[in-house]
């Protein structure tokens, strides 16, 4: 066995032991047939996992950013480092900010490891951990000298593993009256904002809106999940929501981030308007899959993970007694509530019974059909939308005509607007039955805006609607007419 110290160069190079307190080395331990492997979490500028194996005196290591993958089908970077003294296989704790690689380093575990093959650029090895058990190859990706390598797991997912889910559709609400007997629901507020499914993975946090679109770019404060959850893996499902001074969820506020790509402008619009990810179910943890589950159980599961910080927040819910929380939203100029059976199963995409929406105020989804020019003030602007609905099944399937959209605009909404509906002008109406005015000047109905309404008219209009914001998250195409269902809450 040869001796560790002359490997240790480069290690001892980069610190100053005077200052941290990682040992500087010493001798012995770990041959050609195996030794013993570390994987130690560290965090420091950014959330890693140290990856060592004792050979040869040292410990060889990798740094691997989203950790060991359980997963055959997902194989993880894996940046080759400094070898390390074998005195750092039992190292916890602070590195001084400032130094190299300055953070905590806790253990995330730690075994014996067999060898089967040993090249150059080319790894494979037995692991026998307490969290990780099964045969790995480590692999350099590029030319002799890079430092990129991957880790892939050979052994199938450990036994009863599940497999993160993908592309999930979140569950919806039913409009609704409140239940009259709500001993078994479990009532929450109604955030006003952006539905969105975050997957996070060791180190990644992908972030999906309910028409599966990856929204993860335009919020990236929600990133910071994964270094919260460290080494968990969670699908979560929450509403992404953009607060105003007064705390109250404004989705006007969240139209000037949901329309924006630009990374530059994303950075500097994250301080005028943060967004916060209101967290309310939990659908997979660790391997197992949590759709199947009561709603009270995911929620018990998801508190426990206490996910609570600046950009995400995990609200509680009421059991029974909706009325209550119903009124107390009413007071706070709140949308509404939301009521779950408290037995109820995760259904995907289903807009069943099991799920209500109780609004204060009334809402509605419209595609916009075209636009009236604006007068006065709004001379060459838009002066007012003209919204729609679609009616009947397949064959029978018609977009009516709801009336015209003419408040609540900012000057903002009115410039996006134009931007937008100027390229979708089109000759004639896409309207059937009852028609708008002559000054009408039509566009493809593919946009979707939020509107807050007064009550229908019996012909079928809105009356007094107010414009709330585009939905670019809805398919203009699943746009009807919503209507409370009394029945669904019995
Ligand atoms: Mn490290």
């Amino acid at each position: 066995m040869s001796s560790g110290s002359k490997k240790l160069g480069e290690y001892r190079e980069k610190r100053s032991f005077e200052v941290t307190p990682e040992p500087a080395g010493g001798a012995g331990g770990g041959d050609e047939g195996g030794g013993r492997f570390v994987i130690q979490e560290h965090h420091a500028t950014r959330l890693h996992w140290d990856f060592r194996l004792e050979r040869d005196g040292v410990l060889v290591s990798w740094a691997l950013p989203r950790g060991v993958p359980l997963d055959p089908g997902d194989n993880h970077l894996a940046v080759h480092t400094e070898d390390h003294p074998l005195d750092y296989f039992d190292f916890e704790g602070e590195i001084p900010q400032g130094e190299y690689g300055g953070g905590t380093v806790t253990r995330w575990d730690a075994g014996s490891y067999e060898t089967e093959k040993w090249e150059e650029g080319k790894v494979v090895i037995r692991l026998e951990g307490e969290r990780v058990e099964g045969r790995y190859s480590l692999f350099r990706t590029g030319k002799s000298g890079t430092k990129n390598w991957m880790i892939h797991r050979m052994d199938p997912p450990p036994a009863g593993r599940e497999a993160m889910p993908r592309g999930l559709s979140p569950m919806k609400a039913r409009l609704a009256e409140l239940p009259a007997d709500d001993g078994g629901w479990g009532f929450e507020i109604k955030w006003d904002g952006v539905r969105a499914i975050a997957y996070c993975e060791t180190g990644r946090v992908t972030l999906e809106s309910r028409t599966g679109r990856d929204i993860g770019a335009a919020y990236p404060e929600v990133s910071g999940l994964a270094l919260e959850l460290a080494g968990a893996e969670a699908v979560l499902d929450g509403e992404l929501v953009a607060f105003d001074p007064a705390g109250r969820p404004s989705f006007q506020r969240l139209q000037r981030r949901i329309h924006i790509t630009s990374q530059n402008q994303i950075r500097r619009l994250r301080e005028e308007v943060p967004v916060t990810y209101v967290i309310f179910d939990l659908l997979y943890l660790d391997g197992e899959l949590l759709l199947e589950l009561p709603y009270s159980e995911r929620r018990a599961w998801l508190e426990a993970l206490e996910l609570e910080s600046e950009s995400w927040r995990t609200p509680g819910f009421h059991r029974g007694d909706g009325a209550s929380l119903l009124g107390l939203s009413r007071a706070q100029h709140l949308e509404g509530v939301v009521g779950k059976r408290l037995e109820s199963p995760y259904r995907p995409g289903k807009r069943g019974r099991d799920w209500i929406k109780v609004k204060n105020v009334r809402g509605q989804e419209v595609v916009i059909g075209g636009w009236l020019p604006g007068k006065g003030r709004r001379d060459g602007r838009i002066g007012a939308l003209l919204s729609g609905y679609y009616d009947g099944e397949g064959e029978e399937r018609r977009l009516r005509f709801a009336g015209k959209v003419g408040t609540g605009f900012s000057e903002r909404d009115l410039e996006l607007l134009g931007q937008r509906l100027e390229p979708l002008r089109m000759e004639r109406s896409p309207f059937e039955g009852r028609q708008p005015e002559r000054a009408a000047i039509f566009a493809e109905p593919r946009l979707v805006a939020a509107v807050e309404f007064a009550e229908w008219t019996e012909a079928g209009t809105l009356r007094h609607p107010s414009y709330k914001g585009l939905r670019d998250d809805r398919p203009a195409e699943s746009v009807i007419r919503e209507r409370p269902d009394p029945g669904a809450a019995s």
